[in-house]
């Protein structure tokens, strides 16, 4: 590991002199966010297109972090940047407060996917999850949000709670909560009814936010029959099902909810949709819709603390139509799932052959792989099986040839305009690095 930094420190002078120059003066992110794992300075970026970025120091880096999913559609995929460029020139850029058509393709396009009939725009995914919450406490009149132990849904305070053998507790590492977690939430393991129904039963929650399968931590698949259980959980109970498929969405162009055929009451998405744009979206079942107008015309008659001066603006959502309907094609899911499938395969090889003690796991065009023999079934077993320093020796060794993924979840994800001879490259360097680790 310290080799792999001192290559780091060696190789990208201008990032750190950059990041010497402006450390008093910038703070948090993007400091911070990928800087923790390397070796004290974060990467500066100089550009970026399609499946590829370019640091400041000029090296070219195979992208399969994109972003966190923000990049899902490649970095400035030329359709995007058409329709943003045109409609900034026509419409006179993101603070006009008005509608637009594109709305009107956008929502039409989300239903389409998801199934769920009205939408609703946001910034980020984690102002549609706090915006979906908000309106699932004002029309079921319950105070509290249930969520998976070690689920991550964005800055979302009623989120940060964890379970434990003494029972639920603040999530760990998060500053400032404005109110005390364990009154607003309450928390179940992923796969487990019986605990849900537990939790339930107290009468309290008004919504479950859940993504379809974790992937904030190694992706954790559902059990056969643990999403239809939650399903009908919810639906005897009265309790919202929020889907966040913020980073699911590579499943397929419908997420989870459409590849596995879900009914849940509210979708949440944001990230991949925007094209590299900031986005949000909340989606509501034809049904919650109805609900929502008639409560609306009785007394829910204003929706303060739902809403901004930037959501939906016009950039947002051209952006989005142009992703949704000219980039992230059904033939583009193909293409990513066939390269994810080609580097999951690979990963499971060099597990094999290699004897680690470790699993790969993918879901569409995403793929992570796990420090521990056994699958993770929930997120306290996934927490468990972080290994800090291999993680951070693995990504500084791919870093340092060219090769960057999601270090805080080894999530390697494909875009429109990955090859396949990338996913080879990677798969080479990441032989290498194991190789290096187990001779
Ligand atoms: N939901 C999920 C499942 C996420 O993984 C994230 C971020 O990683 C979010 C929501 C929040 O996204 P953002 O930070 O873009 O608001």
């Amino acid at each position: 590991l310290a080799a792999e930094r001192a290559a780091f420190t060696e190789r990208n002078p201008r990032s750190a002199a950059a990041h010497a120059e402006s450390r008093h003066l910038l703070g948090g992110v993007p400091m911070t966010w990928m800087a923790k794992s390397l070796a004290g300075f974060p990467l500066y970026l100089g550009r970026a297109s399609g499946a590829r970025v370019v640091d400041l120091d000029g090296h070219e880096l195979l992208d399969f972090c994109l972003g966190d999913t923000g990049a899902m559609a490649g970095h400035s995929p030329a359709p995007t940047v058409a329709a943003v460029t045109r409609r900034y020139a026509e419409l006179g850029g993101a603070t006009t407060m008005m509608p637009t058509e594109d709305a009107e393709v956008v929502a039409a396009e989300l239903a389409s996917r998801f199934g769920l009939a009205q939408w609703s725009f946001a910034l980020s995914a984690t102002d549609a999850n706090r915006w979906a919450l908000r309106l699932a406490r004002a029309l079921t009149g319950r105070p509290r949000i249930l969520v998976n132990s070690f689920s991550y849904h964005g800055s979302v305070d009623e989120s940060f709670i964890v379970a434990g053998p003494e029972g639920p507790r603040p999530r760990p590492g998060n500053v400032g909560p404005p109110v005390d977690v364990t009154e607003t939430s309450r928390v179940a393991e992923f796969n487990d009814l019986a605990e849900l129904e537990r939790q339930l039963a107290f009468g309290d929650v008004a919504a479950v936010l859940m993504e379809p399968a974790l992937t904030n931590m190694g992706i954790v698949l559902p059990d056969p029959g643990y999403l239809i259980g939650v399903r009908a959980l919810t639906r005897a109970a009265g309790v919202l099902l929020v889907n966040d498929e913020t980073h699911t969405v590579s499943a397929g162009p419908g997420g989870c909810t459409r590849a596995w055929g879900l009914s849940p009451d509210v979708v949440t998405i944001g990230k991949a949709i925007g094209g590299g744009i900031p986005i949000g979206a909340y989606g509501l079942s034809a049904e919650l819709a109805e609900r929502l107008r008639r409560r609306t015309e009785l007394d829910l008659v204003d929706t303060g603390g739902i809403g901004g001066t930037l959501a939906g603006n016009a950039l947002s959502l051209a952006a989005a139509r142009a992703t949704l309907t000219e980039v992230l094609t059904d033939s583009a899911y193909e293409h990513m799932t066939a390269l994810s499938t080609r580097y999951t395969a690979g990963v499971q090889e060099l597990i094999t052959t290699c004897g680690l003690p470790w699993t790969v796991t993918q879901l569409g065009a995403r793929s992570e792989y796990r420090f521990t023999p056994v699958r993770p079934r929930n997120g306290t077993e996934s927490q468990r099986a972080t290994d800090v320093e291999l993680e951070d020796f693995l990504h500084l060794y791919l870093l340092n040839r060219g090769v960057l993924l999601t270090p805080f979840h080894n999530m390697a994800l494909m875009c429109p305009q990955t090859t396949a001879a990338d996913v080879d490259r990677h798969l080479t360097v990441l032989g290498a690095a194991v190789r290096t680790l187990t001779s």
